[in-house]
């Protein structure tokens, strides 16, 4: 079966009759995001799943991707690993004939102490992460779908409830909005951060809403250069970035308080575009003592000859934004305590949220992809049902050995980030200093990252 096997005139048609009612899908993928539809193109490639039957629901419409030279506001910055599966179901060739950046290098820096790091070379071979427009990732997958047999895919149909199995042999139930009902061995919980598998798994869900609001944006450069470095400035209200999209134009992410965010809304894109200029260039109060402390620490580096690049470059400046491509998002914290129960399995944002300050909140979810793929894979080679409980199991210790770490990295930096308390700034710069001038500390941030 192809994908799109049940438009919705057809499900619509089919609603109240008894062949679909009783569908019974091996896996039901609900939630087609990023990380849904990755997910079920990913399981549909997977040979040792050939002979399952997969469904894919999506509540909002098929989105289609116009190559019109206008770029979305909304991107998303892909790590190695991402790319690696992207490239592995041949989804990456799509996005590679469409358009995509590559960062070479990345900037980061405080702006109220001369700490700064930076990672990469933008004369190097590797490439640090990708710029992938979230609707052309999404487009290249859904092509790539319809070329899989055994996954169906229903958009414009939202599952309205969940009846999850108390016992490992029952089915999981799932009511559409149009009043149907389908069942699947086991579900896969990729209806993002909001979820509702999650909240039928009732397992505990530890969140909080950052006080910040993002801030995106499409830019344009006030002249054309190479441009392969993104640039992240912590302001003492939240963290500002650049990402790169082409030689005239980048992306911007800004995470700032509500006040500030509302007042960046309402102002003209004029005012706007200066606002932006002002703050990856204004000049914040510094102490002394952290200039001092940062100086010695800067000497001793180059004392010791440590093969360490200290020159800090400024950003592009903007001439002017994309009409129309401001927009704000909420920032939120979220971690699922249990990622499966018996024939359920949450993944993506649907189990973890997290800051977008370190660019890793997809990359968490298609990390999960990649573990579960595998996962349900060896499942099935050995004999056991494609719901066991303890694969599942495994898919969940490994997610979360990763996930939890990461997040709380994340979580961590932004608090250490939200703070001008003079001996917290001075401990975060001699910490960020220290980490650019090792090199062996600074790789293996890179190595986690990727
Ligand atoms: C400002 C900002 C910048 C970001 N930048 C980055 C970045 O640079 N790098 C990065 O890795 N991450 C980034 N992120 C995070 C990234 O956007 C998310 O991690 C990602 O979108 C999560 O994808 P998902 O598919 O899990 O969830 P979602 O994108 O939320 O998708 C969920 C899908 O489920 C569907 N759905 C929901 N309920 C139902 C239902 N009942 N039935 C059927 N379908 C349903 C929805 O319609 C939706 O399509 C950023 C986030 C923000 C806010």
């Amino acid at each position: 079966m192809k994908s799109q096997k049940f438009p919705i005139a057809a499900v619509r048609a089919c609603a109240y009759s008894d062949s679909v009612s009783k569908t019974h899908y091996d896996i039901i993928i609900s939630g087609g995001g990023m990380i849904g539809s990755s997910l079920a193109c990913t399981l549909g490639k997977n040979t040792r799943l050939s002979n399952k039957r997969i469904l894919l629901l999506e509540a909002g419409k098929e989105k289609s991707y116009s190559f019109t030279g206008k770029y979305s506001n909304r991107v998303v910055s892909l790590n190695p690993a991402t790319h690696k599966l992207l490239n592995d179901i041949n989804a990456w060739s799509h996005i590679k004939n469409s358009r995509f950046a590559a960062v070479k290098r990345l900037q980061v820096w405080d702006a109220i102490s001369d700490a700064c790091i930076t990672f990469g070379d933008e004369n190097a071979i590797e490439d640090i992460s990708y710029i992938v427009e979230n609707d052309l990732l999404l487009d290249a997958v859904s092509k790539e779908l319809k070329n899989v047999n055994n996954v169906e895919v229903i958009y414009n149909t939202r599952a309205k409830e969940y009846s999850l199995p108390l016992h490992n042999e029952d089915k999981v139930q799932i009511t559409l909005e149009n009043g149907s009902s389908i069942t699947c061995s086991l579900l896969l919980g990729c209806d993002g951060f909001n979820s509702h598998v999650r909240k039928a798994m009732q397992t505990q869900y530890v969140t909080w809403n950052y006080n910040q609001m993002g801030i995106v944006a499409t830019m344009e450069l006030s002249e054309e250069i190479q441009n392969v470095i993104a640039w992240q400035r912590f302001l003492p209200t939240g963290p500002i970035a650049f990402l790169p999209l082409n030689s005239k134009q980048s992306s911007l992410v800004w995470s700032t308080v509500p006040d500030e965010a509302k007042k960046l809304l309402q102002i003209s894109e004029a005012e706007f575009v200066d606002a932006i200029n002002g703050a990856m260039y204004q000049t914040y109060q510094h102490s002394n003592i952290i200039d001092t402390a940062t100086k010695i620490f800067d000497n001793f580096v180059r004392f010791f000859n440590w093969p360490v690049d200290m020159s800090r470059r400024y950003p592009p400046k903007i001439s002017r934004i994309e009409e129309g491509s401001r927009a704000a998002f909420p920032l939120g914290f979220g971690h699922a305590a249990s990622y499966i129960s018996k024939g359920v399995a949450l993944v993506g944002d649907a189990a973890h949220r997290i800051h977008p300050l370190a660019g890793q909140g997809v990359n968490l979810g298609f990390g999960d992809i990649i573990c579960l793929n595998e996962v349900l894979g060896n499942a099935v080679s050995c004999g056991s049902v494609i719901n066991d409980l303890s694969y599942l199991k495994e898919y969940e210790t490994q997610r979360q050995r990763y996930n939890v770490p990461t997040m709380l990295g994340v979580d961590g930096l932004y608090r250490l980030y939200n703070n001008d308390f003079a001996p917290v700034v001075l401990l975060r710069s001699l910490g960020l200093q220290a980490t650019h001038a090792i090199n062996p500390v600074k790789d293996k941030v890179i190595d986690w990252a990727s």
